[in-house]
C-alpha cells in the first residue's frame, strides 16, 4: 500500500528522523496559516501517490504565505501528471507547506528486500535529487549497497559505512549515521516494502535532513499494523482499481494496449502477454481472479475489463484447477448479456469440467470463441486482431 509523503513524514518523525518542519492543508487559507507558521520561503508539495512531482510542477517554492496561499489554490482540485502516472494523471486533494531548506547537496538512500538475499538491503547514492532509475542504468557503480541481518538489524559501524560512501562532510557524520540506522528501524518496525529518501539534503550548516520520503506498506503485513490501514487513500487510485480491490481481484492496467486480460494465476498472466505479444498486439490490462473465483466475482471481473475503455478484444485464459470452467464460462456469458458489450472474446479454457465451459460459450451466441489450448487462442486471437484492423 501506498502513502502520502506527509503520512510518511510523521512516521519519521516518531522514529526521530529529522524532516524539514512541515504541515499538510487542504485549503488555500490553511495553507497560508501554516506558511506564516513555519515563516521565512516555504515549498509548496502536491500530495498524491507520484514521485516526479517537482518536474511537473507540484513542488513549488514560494517567499511568503500569501504566495503559498495562491500556489495551492492553483494546485488544489486539479490533477498532477508526472513521469510515474498515466496520461489522466492523479488528483491533488492536499497539499503539504514545507520550511524550505538551503540545499548544499542532494543524495539518495533506500531500503527494499531483496529477495535474493533474503534481507533488507539499503542502497545510497551521491546522486540523488535524480531518478535514481537512470543512475541505475548508466552508472551502476555509483550506487552503495549494504545488506542488514534479519536478526541482528543493522549494525552502526555499517550504517556509518553507507554515511561514509556518501561523502557526508565530516561533521555531519554521526548525524547520517544516526539517521540511517533509525530508518532501518522505520522499514522493519512498520513491515514496509520500500522506504525511499530521495533526496537527503546536506544543509549549508551541514545539517541533514530526508527532504522527500515515500514509504510504501507490504499489503500481506497490514493486518500487523490497523493504525496504518487507514493511511490507505483510495482517491489516488484508477477508479477500476478501487472496484477491483473491493471485489478481491488483482487488476493492473497498461498503458497503450488493446487486448483485455482476465486470468486465474501470476504464471498464466505471463504465458497470456506472450500470447498476446506472439499475436501481435499488447495488453491493455491484467485481471487476476485467483484460484477460487465464484460466478459474482467473475461476473465483476468481466465488467471491469470491459470498462476500460482501451479494450477492443478480450483474453480469457483459464486453468480450471479449484475453479470449474463450466462456473467460468456462466459467469462470462452472464456478464457479457448484462453488459451488452460488443467486444469480440477469445477463451482458453483447459483442466475441470474444460470441455462443459467451451460448449456453454458456443451455445451462448453471443462473439465468443472457446478453445482447448492456448496456442489455438494465440490463431484465434491473432485472426479477430486482423478482422478488428488496425494497430497497437
Ligand atoms: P519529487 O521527488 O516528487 O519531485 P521532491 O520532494 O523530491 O519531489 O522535490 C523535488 C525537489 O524540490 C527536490 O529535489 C529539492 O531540490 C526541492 N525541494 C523539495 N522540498 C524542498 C524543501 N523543503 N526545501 C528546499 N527545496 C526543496
Ligand atoms: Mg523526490
Amino acid at each position: 500500500m501506498n502513502i502520502h509523503e506527509y503520512q510518511a513524514k510523521a512516521i519519521l518523525d516518531k522514529f526521530g528522523v529529522p524532516t524539514p518542519r512541515a504541515e499538510v492543508a487542504s485549503t488555500p487559507a490553511e495553507a497560508k496559516e501554516i506558511a506564516s507558521r513555519i515563516g521565512g520561503r516555504v515549498v509548496v508539495k502536491a500530495q498524491v501517490h507520484a514521485g516526479g512531482r517537482g518536474k511537473a510542477g507540484g513542488v513549488k517554492l514560494v517567499d511568503s504565505p500569501a504566495m503559498a496561499e495562491e500556489v495551492t489554490a492553483s494546485l488544489l482540485g486539479t490533477r498532477l501528471v508526472t513521469k510515474q502516472t498515466g496520461a489522466a494523471g492523479v488528483p491533488i486533494e492536499k497539499v503539504m507547506i514545507a520550511e524550505a531548506l538551503d540545499i548544499k547537496d542532494e543524495l539518495y538512500i533506500s531500503i527494499v528486500v531483496d529477495g535474493d538475499i533474503g534481507a533488507p538491503v539499503v542502497m545510497a547514492s551521491t546522486e540523488g535529487g535524480m531518478d535514481i532509475e537512470e543512475v541505475a542504468e548508466s552508472t551502476p557503480e555509483k550506487i552503495f549497497r549494504v545488506a542488514g541481518d534479519p536478526l541482528i538489524g543493522l549494525t552502526t559501524y555499517r550504517a556509518r559505512d553507507i554515511a561514509l560512501a556518501l561523502g557526508v562532510p565530516d561533521k555531519s557524520v554521526r548525524a547520517t549515521t544516526k539517521l540511517i540506522t533509525d530508518l532501518y528501524q522505520v522499514f522493519v518496525e512498520n513491515d514496509c516494502s520500500l522506504v525511499e529518501i530521495n533526496p537527503l539534503v546536506i544543509t549549508e550548516d551541514d545539517q541533514v535532513f530526508a527532504l522527500d520520503v515515500k514509504i510504501n506498506l507490504e499489503d500481506d503485513a497490514l493486518f500487523r499494523h490497523p493504525e496504518l490501514a487507514g493511511l490507505r487513500d483510495s482517491n489516488q487510485q484508477d477508479p477500476l482499481e478501487q472496484r477491483a480491490d473491493k471485489a478481491g481481484l488483482a487488476y493492473v492496467k497498461l498503458d497503450g494496449g488493446r487486448v483485455g486480460c482476465m486470468v486465474n494465476g501470476a504464471g498464466l498472466a505471463m504465458a497470456t502477454m506472450d500470447i498476446t505479444k506472439a499475436a501481435g498486439a499488447d495488453p491493455a490490462n491484467f485481471l487476476d481472479i485467483g484460484g477460487s473465483a465464484d460466478q459474482a466475482r467473475i461476473e465483476e471481473a468481466f465488467k471491469i475489463i470491459v470498462d476500460d475503455t482501451d479494450v477492443e478484444i478480450i483474453l480469457i485464459n483459464l486453468f480450471a484447477g479449484i475453479a470449474r470452467s463450466d462456473v467460468v464460462a456462466q459467469g462470462i456469458v452472464s456478464a457479457a448479456k448484462e453488459t451488452k458489450t460488443a467486444v469480440p472474446m477469445v477463451v482458453a479454457m483447459r483442466g475441470t469440467n474444460a470441455a462443459e465451459g467451451i460448449q456453454i460459450l458456443a451455445d451462448s451466441g453471443l462473439n465468443i470463441t472457446g478453445v482447448p489450448d492456448l496456442a489455438g487462442a494465440a490463431v484465434v486471437l491473432k485472426a479477430k486482431l486482423l478482422e478488428l484492423g488496425g494497430s497497437n
